[in-house]
């Protein structure tokens, strides 16, 4: 798996703590530094040349880049790895970048999966949030996507929006049903440190949503997902049958992975690696990897709390002989109330249980 990311947006959302910016954008420099970081990472996954199997373009808004540049990147990708048998090359994308002959740029450079950036199908919450397209655009980008050739396309929302009511939120949902989408990523808002949406509440021009909206509004989603033919497989993840991100679901059973960019993380099996958050050291060359080695405590505690929200659950295989015993144990009481259920490779959270993942793993994690 390689993630590669892009940190460059046309203004900033509210909510958002990526590291993104708006602004003038030194898009070449950019470029030119993740040139020489892909070719420094050539030995990344090992000296055997194994095909990588999914590419992930994320930001930002990597719909930005002029399609030559992307070219660039692409190509020096195929250089230092083998990314002629990808199963997965996706990019995220924002709805007021996207034309037809920028999609067509896109499928000819393999993209074979897009996300799109859509967050909410109201002017007025868009406005809250923001961002920089109207619903009409968003609707009007995903057929574009379409006519393209993407046929496995991913829109993410946003629910738990200051004054967005569950009404609101149903009637969102039903625009998405009328849309031929194979993918849906909805998470709930929070609120994080030092977002301009942040500010905005702290000094009273913004309400946030109240908890019991938020509950009512996931309840609506996994009840629209289900009527509509939607499969959950990540507590915030649906898709049509046989479209769950590859990509996001290697992350969640804790793959390799390469990332590159600014921010990008990395992880080796054992070891997780990060540049700092600064785009002009990286452009400058200065990649200032800072590496966490994870403890066997770390490990088990990740692969215990990835495998909750997923609805294929937690891996045995993945989880030490010593530490078995302790798992089982911490989980009885949730598999006696129903919210988890034991079969012969995994323990998997109920669909009430996806509900309480989070809950669930503060307290048995180590
Ligand atoms: S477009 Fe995405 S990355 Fe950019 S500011 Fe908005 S939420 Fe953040």
């Amino acid at each position: 798996m390689i993630y590669v990311h892009i940190p460059f947006c046309h203004r900033k959302c509210t909510y958002c703590a990526f590291h993104s910016a708006a602004g003038k954008h030194d898009m070449e420099g950019y470029v030119d530094a993740l040139c020489r970081e892909t070719e420094r990472n050539a030995g990344f996954f090992g000296s055997s040349q194994q095909p990588r199997r999914t590419l992930y373009f994320g930001g930002g808004t990597p719909t930005l880049l002029p399609l030559p540049l992307l070219e660039r990147i692409v190509q020096q990708l195929g250089l230092h790895f083998d990314i002629s048998h990808l199963e997965e090359m996706t990019i995220e994308a924002n709805p007021e970048n996207l034309s037809p002959e920028y999609l067509d740029g896109l499928r000819r450079l393999h993209f074979n999966r897009i996300s799109i950036g859509v967050q909410s199908f109201n002017d007025g919450e868009l406005k809250t949030l923001n961002r920089s397209h109207n619903a009409q655009q968003a609707v009007d980008a995903i057929k574009m996507a379409q006519l393209a050739g993407f046929d496995n396309i991913s829109v993410d929302l946003i629910y738990g929006l200051p004054a967005q009511t569950v009404d609101s939120w149903r009637r969102c949902l039903s625009l998405v049903g009328t849309l031929s989408i194979q993918n849906l990523s909805c998470y709930a808002l929070t609120i994080e440190e030092g977002t301009m949406l942040e500010r905005q509440i702290e000094t009273g021009r913004v309400l946030p949503a109240d908890e019991e909206t938020v509950v009512a509004q996931y309840e609506a989603l996994c009840q629209w997902a289900q009527a509509s033919g939607f499969e959950q497989y990540e507590i915030s993840n649906f898709c049509r049958h046989g479209h769950a991100s590859i990509h996001n679901s290697r992350y969640w059973r804790r793959e390799p992975y390469l990332g590159l960019g600014a921010a990008a993380h990395s992880f080796d099996g054992n070891n997780r690696r990060y540049t700092p958050p600064d785009t002009e050291r990286y452009i400058n060359g200065d990649y200032a990897y800072t590496w966490d080695t994870l403890s066997d405590k770390d490990a088990y505690n990740e692969t215990v709390m990835l495998g909750l929200r997923t609805t294929e659950g937690i891996a045995k295989e993945r989880i030490a002989a010593w530490w078995m015993p302790q798992l089982r144990q911490s989980l009885q009481p949730y598999m006696e109330n129903g919210l988890m259920e034991e079969t012969s490779t995994h323990f998997r959270p109920t669909h009430e249980g996806l509900l309480h993942a989070d809950g669930i793993a503060t307290n048995i994690i180590q």
